[in-house]
């Protein structure tokens, strides 16, 4: 006998994305699409974006999802994610855009990751991207889910494709960075990927 659920499901048709990036708007539309969801972004609903003084991934996605669900009376889906760097603590981590500044000079970020570890001498150069994604709803109740990749980082960055931190991570299993990598590829095997297909087999129904 199949045990009931421990997650609840979206069972409206509508959904905010809690997000003001116009490129996550658009990857997230294209994961929803099947799922015959009237998805609104955030910013168009003119909703604030709030600051995100979590301290993980998953509380940062929580918030921006709670924020998004109060202010609009409808469930609401945001993420968060970054570059977990082992022999850095966890760094850059939550801080992976800010890491980039207000410029968003990602070539600047990359260069301090391996600057810093260059300066603790260390050989060890495995790595993750983290994903979090919440989905909560205007009652309060919040699903969250993580996904990751695995992989290490290199110096220096390689390839064009990609964003933020992909030229100096490569993938477990693979030689080439995801900055070379084929964006299919990428998407398909990517931290984000991973979040999804948990959101999917437990908040979401295909009809
Ligand atoms: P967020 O918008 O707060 O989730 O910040 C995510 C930051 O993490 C981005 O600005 C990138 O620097 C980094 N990041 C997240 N996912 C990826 C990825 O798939 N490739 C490269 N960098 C990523």
């Amino acid at each position: 006998m199949r045990s009931p659920s421990k997650h609840r499901r979206l069972t409206g048709t509508e959904l905010v994305l809690a997000t003001h990036n116009a490129g996550k708007v658009r990857e997230i539309r294209e994961l929803l699409a099947p799922y015959h969801l009237t998805v609104t972004a955030a910013g168009d609903l003119g909703l604030p974006e709030p600051d995100e003084t979590g301290t993980t991934f998953i509380a940062n996605a929580e918030l921006k999802a709670r924020a998004a669900a109060t202010a609009s009376g409808l469930p609401a889906l945001a993420d968060d994610s970054g570059l977990v760097v082992d022999a850095l603590g966890g760094a850059p981590g939550i801080y992976s855009a800010r890491w980039a500044g207000p410029a968003k000079d990602f070539d600047a970020a990359m260069a301090r990751v391996q600057r810093e570890l260059a300066a603790g001498g260390i050989g060890a150069r495995t790595a993750h991207f983290t994903a979090a994604l919440a989905l909560a709803w205007p009652d309060g109740h919040v699903e969250t889910f993580e996904g990751y990749v695995r992989g290490t980082v290199v110096w220096p960055p390689r390839g064009t494709r990609g964003f933020g931190y992909d030229p100096m991570f490569v993938p477990k299993g693979q030689a080439q960075s995801f900055g070379e990598l084929d964006p299919a590829f990428k998407h398909a095997i990517s931290h984000r990927a991973d979040a999804f297909r948990q959101l999917v087999a437990a908040c979401l129904a295909r009809e």
